[in-house]
């Protein structure tokens, strides 16, 4: 069996719960990971939060209005949700269950009351927290992207404390000082957990024992 079969043979893919602050940078850091490591995909969420001036449906979220959420709700569509400050936002069940199957790896950007919803469905998951590196920092990023007015950038940073206050439920934490080596952390992380998930693959094995028999005859 070469390394080519092994590669195109199915694995389940690994799922990914990244939580943060806002203000911390996660946004960034995810963008930079998917930009940088193939086969792992961002969950577009569902919310009820008005749509930005630079998002796109679809693509950022899917927008949707309270009656609709609460209808998916209902119908148990999502795998985890949560209200975060005065809106609702969803991860649909189906489509990640699918990417999944499918053998793709999928993040989740999702708040801590969702990263725990998650974790008691699916055994599984890796989750890392991202944190800003001072009060200060936070803060002015919060500033630094114009888009908040004052009060509503003085209740996430209210927020934010409830966020940090989760960062132990979490299996990594990623302090993003410097931004290429949170970068260069999230990758590791994610290729450590591709690389550990290898061992539990029926294909390797039957590598693996392939590689003995053949080490066996020779001796
Ligand atoms: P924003 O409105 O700034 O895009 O996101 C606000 C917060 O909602 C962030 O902390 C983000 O992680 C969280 N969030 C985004 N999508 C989801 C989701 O599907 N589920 C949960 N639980 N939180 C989400």
């Amino acid at each position: 069996m070469t390394t080519a079969v092994l590669n195109s043979q199915q694995r389940r893919g690994l799922l990914f719960i990244v939580s943060a602050p806002s203000g911390a940078g996660k946004t960034t850091l995810v963008r930079r990971l998917t930009a940088s490591l193939d086969n792992i995909n961002v969950s577009v969420s569902h919310t009820t939060r008005p749509q930005r001036a630079r998002e796109t449906d679809g693509v950022d979220y899917f927008f949707v209005d309270a009656e609709k959420f609460r209808s998916m709700v209902a119908a148990d569509r999502f795998l985890e949700h949560a209200q975060v400050f005065d809106h609702h936002y969803g991860t649909a069940e189906a489509t990640v269950e699918s990417a999944l199957n499918n053998g793709h790896d999928v993040i989740l950007e999702i708040d801590w009351q969702g990263a725990q919803q998650v974790r008691r469905r699916i055994s599984d998951t890796i989750s890392i927290f991202i944190a800003p590196p001072s009060y200060d920092s936070l803060v002015q990023r919060l500033h630094d992207r114009g888009r908040e007015d004052e009060q509503t950038i003085a209740r996430r940073l209210a927020e934010a404390v409830d966020e940090l206050s989760h960062y132990h439920e979490y299996d990594y934490l990623i302090i993003n000082d410097d931004l290429e080596q949170a970068v260069a952390d999230l990758c590791t992380i994610v290729t450590a957990a591709r690389l550990r998930s290898e061992c539990r693959r029926p294909a390797l094995d039957e590598f693996i024992q392939g590689l003995i028999a053949q080490a066996r005859q020779i001796q």
